[in-house]
């Protein structure tokens, strides 16, 4: 695949974004693209070893099924449409571990695809029965029959027998391209808006496609702000460039480093404890209303370690990537122990704005 960036684009019209090229369903693919994106901008106050730091997080639970995935699978869809990659009634095919096939099965379903979607038999109860409620096809794989990458290997195995579209959102620069072309410039220009600029930005990488499609549209525009990848503490993949324990912030690393991510165009990797992801998701619900999953945890906590190592008053962006809704079977419904080196317990937030 060629890994060109797309022409900048206008960040208001999220139809003109998606152009709407479906064989059949046209007007569906653009009454959908209505749904995704310009979701928007929480500017919360926060204050950790009496600095005071505002983070900026795009609300990405506003998106058509209620996450950040919507894009990508709007953006790989209207893309393949566009190329003739995918026509009218083929099956779409996927490994995910959730919020990916959900939003395929949303988008694809819609668009009168059948869908099929391979994912590790330990994600939680709530995204398979999502899945279904989409009606998408689902095919469950153990850790022992190879977990996620089994998922991936079923799932081209899958494709090839029955001539289906295999979005292979770990390696396809449509993913990346709809963060470069949504993500990132709405997000400058929310912030913009209110003055402000990104000093830092961090996000979980679990394809990779949020963080390497806003760093490469803050290059392109100039912009000096470090991209920080996020992984969990617990199983970091990045930094050792294999799978290493398991984790509960379910979404990012998933046991191997994505052909999107090139770590060379991004600043240093931050490690998250998950308990510490957990403990600041709750505390973003209980103490201001905003009920997010543990990944979105993760990402505030990374942008208070940034925002903690550079001097001022510095902004530092990110992605609340889903809502708590997905994780109620999950450690982030039940009391989680607090260890001396966690951020959550220490941070006061102060305030939440709206953008
Ligand atoms: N958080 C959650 C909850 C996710 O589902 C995902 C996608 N798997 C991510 C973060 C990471 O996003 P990306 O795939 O763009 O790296």
């Amino acid at each position: 695949m060629i890994d060109s960036p797309p022409s900048l684009p206008s960040t208001r019209s999220p139809s003109a974004r998606h152009a709407p090229r479906s064989p059949a369903g046209c007007d569906r693919l653009s009454a959908l693209s209505g749904l995704v994106g310009d979701t928007p901008l929480l500017a919360i106050q926060a204050k950790l070893d009496r600095r005071r730091f505002t983070i900026y997080a795009k609300a990405e639970f506003y998106n058509l099924t209620g996450s950040i995935k919507d894009r990508m699978a709007l953006g790989v869809i209207a893309a393949a449409y566009g190329r003739g990659a995918l026509v009218a009634g083929q099956e779409i095919v996927e490994a995910t571990s959730g919020n990916a096939g959900i939003a395929l099965a949303a988008v694809g379903r819609a668009l009168g695809h059948p869908v099929t979607i391979f994912m590790p038999d330990w994600m939680s109860a709530e995204r398979r029965a999502l899945l279904r409620s989409h009606g998408a096809e689902i095919r469950l794989v153990s850790a022992e029959e190879g977990g996620f990458l089994g998922s991936i290997a079923r799932a081209e195995q899958h494709a090839a027998q029955v001539g289906g579209f295999l979005s292979q959102q770990f390696a396809n620069p449509d993913n990346w391209r709809a963060h470069y072309a949504g993500t990132a410039p709405e997000l400058l220009a929310q912030m913009e808006a209110v003055g402000a600029t990104p000093d830092a930005f961090v996000a979980g990488v679990g394809t990779g496609g949020t963080v390497m499609g806003v760093a490469r549209h803050f290059r392109d525009v100039g912009l000096a702000a470090s991209v920080h990848p996020v992984e969990p503490a617990e199983s970091p993949t990045l930094s050792t460039g294999h799978k290493v324990g398991r984790h509960r912030i379910q979404g990012v690393s998933d046991e191997f480093i994505p052909e999107i991510v090139k770590l060379d165009e991004l600043s240093a990797v931050i490690g998250v404890c998950d308990g510490d992801a957990i403990l600041m998701a709750q505390r973003l619900a209980v103490e201001l209303g905003l009920g997010v999953g543990i990944s979105s945890g993760a990402n505030m906590v990374a942008a208070l370690k940034i925002a903690m190592t550079l001097p001022g008053t510095p902004a530092v962006a990110t992605v609340f990537a889903d809502n708590s809704a997905r994780y109620l079977s999950t450690d982030l419904a039940r009391e989680e122990r607090v260890r001396d080196c966690y951020v959550a317990p220490r941070v006061e937030l102060v305030d939440l704005r709206v953008i």
